[in-house]
């Protein structure tokens, strides 16, 4: 699975390439890919809520603090409200308004394509959003409701000129859906809902837009 598409930033971006140089192997090459496309995805979902919020939702954007990346093998990893936080998974902490990923999935994800990196912190800023906004727009399946709202998110980001959506994005993100469903937490069907549940969920957010996703 190639990606012939990657998501990329408009010039307007601060985000600073740590990059590995002429010489760098190409692993580290991919490690560098990966992190400016998860600061790429972390500037652009904070820019979108920030500046439509008030759009939806009464009140004040409070953006969830971004702990990051863990490695989901680390005894040392992060927990919340006392439990450590899974391998392979990516979580919204809502007693502690933060959000963190382990970077195997990330990796894992990175392996089909960069898309659905976008859309699991897009998806987890979601449920961010979600813990904040009116209880009355909040559906009964959660899950899906973040996957519309994530991907409503970075269709705005698009619209809005702080990412570049191109041709094949949205059907690498279903393909990486597909083909981690049932390997990881994240991708778990029991709670997350079936790959082609979760992408009819993106798809409506990115081609009907946020309020599409609200109750
Ligand atoms: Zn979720």
């Amino acid at each position: 699975m190639s990606s012939l598409s990657r998501l990329t930033v408009v010039a307007i971006l601060v985000v600073a390439w740590v990059g590995g140089g002429a010489k760098a192997a190409a692993a580290t090459v991919k490690a560098d890919e990966l992190q400016q496309d998860i600061r790429t995805a972390v500037y652009a979902v904070n820019r979108f809520w920030s500046d439509h919020w008030s759009d939806y939702f009464p009140g004040q954007y409070r953006p969830p603090r971004v702990v990051g990346g863990y490695d989901g093998r680390s005894p040392n990893r992060p927990t919340c409200s006392g439990y450590r936080l899974l391998p392979y998974n990516a979580s919204y902490c809502a007693t502690q308004h933060f959000i963190a990923w382990d970077v195997n999935l990330m990796r894992l994800s990175h392996s089909y394509g960069d898309g659905l990196v976008y859309q699991v912190i897009s998806h987890e800023w979601s449920h961010a959003v979600q813990n904040r906004m009116p209880y009355r727009h909040l559906a009964w399946q959660i899950e899906l409701q973040a996957d519309c709202m994530g991907a409503a998110a970075l269709a705005g980001a698009a619209r809005d000129g702080t990412l570049v959506w191109e041709r094949g994005d949205s059907q690498e993100i279903a393909a990486t859906l597909r083909g981690l469903s049932g390997d990881t937490p994240w991708t778990n069907p029991a709670d997350h809902g079936s790959a082609a549940e979760r992408i009819d969920a993106f798809n409506t957010g990115l081609r009907s837009g946020m309020r599409a996703c609200l109750v």
